[in-house]
Formats: structure tokens, C-alpha cells, sequence
């Protein structure tokens, strides 16, 4: 049975991986942070054979002592700080989690594990934000980095070092330059959740207005269940590499509304939907865009999921616990 430790499996990724992993028969190990973490029962509900450790990110003894306790096959990098507009506001707490978490874990899987005759893999959670100001769309594995952001600049620092270890200690360590992807259960801080929640609560009453900042950008949004996919396949290759996993389509956040809006049956969004600049970020990433190709190739990796059908999954998910919250008497 080959062993897993995923960090950030409190998260939306982390959740999807954690059930992946356990539906190919590998035993999942999840790193929790502080002392009662809320989220912890929710891991334990959607993969009841999960185990948990303690450790964080910013405490390089704790990450040691999971690696030597779970002696993992597999280790994946979900945890971060990875609320772009929040990295602004806490830009050093962003580099100490996002970045150097990254080195910590690292050091952790050399020290325990990381160079004998059956290495722990290594999966580094990598992203499109690190394009930012981009050189050229779209973007591939070999496009400059010009990150707009702590979040990006941070995440650099973590491709990076990932690509450093495996250079100078032949770890084998991946990057997945992954973009966008979303879900029912991605953040409620995140543009498109917030979209769908709100919507689904302004269809039922409970809800007026929503508040959104620049309408403008331009992502490439995937399904998270299809991309954690791609992170398993990457750590089954014989050779580490770098791979971004993108859909190569690109929509705007006013498109993402006018789908979402569609479907959940307005005529139009302009009365309800108001403009607060306190929702923009100080420097925007204007258009992402990726190039999937080489992971295409090499890993045989595809998206399943349209971009409309991912705004109905998670507008009809949202819709559905709205109504159920409703219908249980705890509104
Ligand atoms: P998410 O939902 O925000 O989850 C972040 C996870 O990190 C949570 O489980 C959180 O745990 C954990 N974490 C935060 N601080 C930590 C610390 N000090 N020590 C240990 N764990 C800590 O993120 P996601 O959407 O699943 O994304 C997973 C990873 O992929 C992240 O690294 C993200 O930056 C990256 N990524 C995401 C996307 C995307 O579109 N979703 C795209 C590219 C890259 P708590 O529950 O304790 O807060």
C-alpha cells in the first residue's frame, strides 16, 4: 500500500487529492495546523481512513517529524496562504507560509528520505499567478515569471527551490504551474464562489446586492477535480519535470457572472451587482491563458470539465445547501 502526505488537506485540492488517493488505495496522511483545527472533521467525513498529523508549514521540526512518522511514498504541497488579495495585506506572513513553507518541506523530505534507493516523491503546488504581467500567451513551462503579487512572488521562490533540490540533491521534485481551478468547494474569498453563493442566495431571498471589484481579468479556469488528477500523474513519472495544467481557454470575471447569472435564471445582473474598489487588487494580472501541451504529451493529462458546466456545478451545488440550510429550519 504506497503512503501519501498531503499539506493543505483542509483546502479544496487537498480534499479532492485526499479522495483520489484513497480510491487508487494509497493510505492518506493530512497535515493539520493549530490545535482544533474546524476543518479537520470535514477531511475525516470525506475519507474516514485519512490519518492526521499535526505539523505547520512554519516549523521545519513538526514537517520532519510527520515525514518520519508517515515514511511517505508521496508527498504533495498543497498548504498556503493562497488568497491573492490577502497576500497584499499580509505579504510577510505570505512569504514565511507560501515561499519558505516550501524550503522547509523540502529540507524535510531530503533529511528523512529524499535520496535513498526509493526517494519520496515530491509534488510542489505551483502557479499561473507567477506569469503575472505576462510575457506571452499563452503561457508555458519555458514563459519568464513576472509575478504581480506576494502570493506570485512567493510562489516563485517555491518553483525555485523545488527545481533547486532536484538539481543539487537529485530529489525527485515536481512543479504543477497549475491555473485556475475551481469547484463547490473552493473559498468563499475566491471571485467565482462568491459569485455562485451569492446568486444562489439572491434567487432565494436571502441576499440584495453583491459587492465585486474589477470585472476585466481574464483567467484559465479548470475543475479542480481534473487538476488534482494531473498532480498525482506527475509524481508516477520516472523523472521529475515541471508541467502547467490549463484548459487553453481564457474568460473574463463579467463572463464567469453572465454565465453564472444565465443559469441561474436572471435576465440581467446589473441591478443587483455593485462595484467596491476595496475588492481590487493593488497590481492586476490581467489575462492568463495556459498551454497544457507538454502535460498532454507526457502525462496523457486532459481537462474534462467546460468552463459552463463548472459555473452550473458549482451555482447548483451553492443553490442546493442554500435551499437545504433553508428547508432545515437553521436560517
Ligand atoms: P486553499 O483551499 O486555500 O487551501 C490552503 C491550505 O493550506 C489549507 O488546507 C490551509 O489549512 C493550509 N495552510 C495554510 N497555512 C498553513 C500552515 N501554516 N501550515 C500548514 N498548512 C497551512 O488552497 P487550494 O485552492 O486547495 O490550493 C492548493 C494549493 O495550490 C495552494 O498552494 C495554492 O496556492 C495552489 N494553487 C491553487 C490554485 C487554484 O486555482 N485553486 C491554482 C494554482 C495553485 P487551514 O485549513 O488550516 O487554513
Amino acid at each position: 500500500m504506497k503512503r501519501a502526505l498531503i499539506t493543505g488537506i483542509t483546502g479544496q485540492d487537498g480534499r479532492y487529492l485526499s479522495q483520489l488517493l484513497a480510491g487508487k488505495g494509497y493510505q492518506v496522511f493530512g497535515l493539520i495546523r493549530g490545535q482544533a483545527n474546524p476543518k479537520s472533521q470535514l477531511v475525516l467525513d470525506e475519507n474516514p481512513a485519512c490519518e492526521l498529523i499535526d505539523g505547520d508549514l512554519r516549523d521545519l521540526s513538526s514537517l520532519i517529524a510527520a515525514m518520519e512518522q508517515v515514511q511517505p511514498d508521496e508527498v504533495y504541497n498543497l498548504g498556503a496562504i493562497s488568497f491573492v488579495q490577502l497576500s497584499f495585506r499580509q505579504a510577510e506572513l505570505t512569504a514565511e507560509i507560501t515561499g519558505l513553507g516550501v524550503l522547509r518541506m523540502l529540507e524535510a523530505v531530503r533529511i528523512v528520505g529524499g535520496v535513498t534507493n526509493n526517494p519520496i516523491r515530491f509534488y510542489q503546488a505551483s502557479s499561473s499567478e507567477m506569469f503575472g504581467k505576462v510575457r506571452e500567451t499563452p503561457q508555458n513551462e519555458r514563459t519568464p515569471f513576472h509575478p504581480r503579487s506576494p502570493y506570485g512572488v512567493a510562489k516563485v521562490f517555491g518553483h525555485d527551490m523545488t527545481v533547486n533540490y532536484r538539481e543539487a540533491y537529485g530529489l525527485h521534485a515536481s512543479s504543477g504551474i497549475l491555473f485556475n481551478h475551481e469547484s463547490p468547494r473552493r473559498g468563499m474569498e475566491f471571485y467565482t464562489r462568491k459569485v455562485t453563493t451569492s446568486l444562489a442566495r439572491i434567487k432565494l431571498g436571502l441576499q440584495e446586492h453583491i459587492s465585486l471589484g474589477n470585472l476585466g481579468f481574464s483567467r484559465d479556469w479548470g475543475y479542480a477535480g481534473d487538476y488534482v488528477e494531473a498532480m498525482w500523474m506527475m509524481l508516477q513519472q520516472d523523472e521529475p519535470d515541471d508541467y502547467v495544467i490549463a484548459t487553453g481557454e481564457t474568460h473574463t470575471g463579467r463572463e464567469f457572472l453572465d454565465i453564472a447569472s444565465r443559469i441561474a435564471g436572471f435576465d440581467e445582473w446589473e441591478s443587483f451587482v455593485s462595484h467596491d474598489s476595496r475588492f481590487e487588487r493593488p497590481a492586476e494580472v490581467d489575462l492568463l491563458m495556459g498551454d497544457a501541451g507538454k502535460a498532454a504529451t507526457v502525462l496523457g493529462w486532459r481537462p474534462k470539465v467546460s468552463f459552463e458546466d463548472l459555473v452550473r456545478m458549482m451555482y447548483e451545488a451553492d443553490m442546493a445547501a442554500e435551499q437545504d440550510q433553508l428547508d432545515s429550519g437553521r436560517r
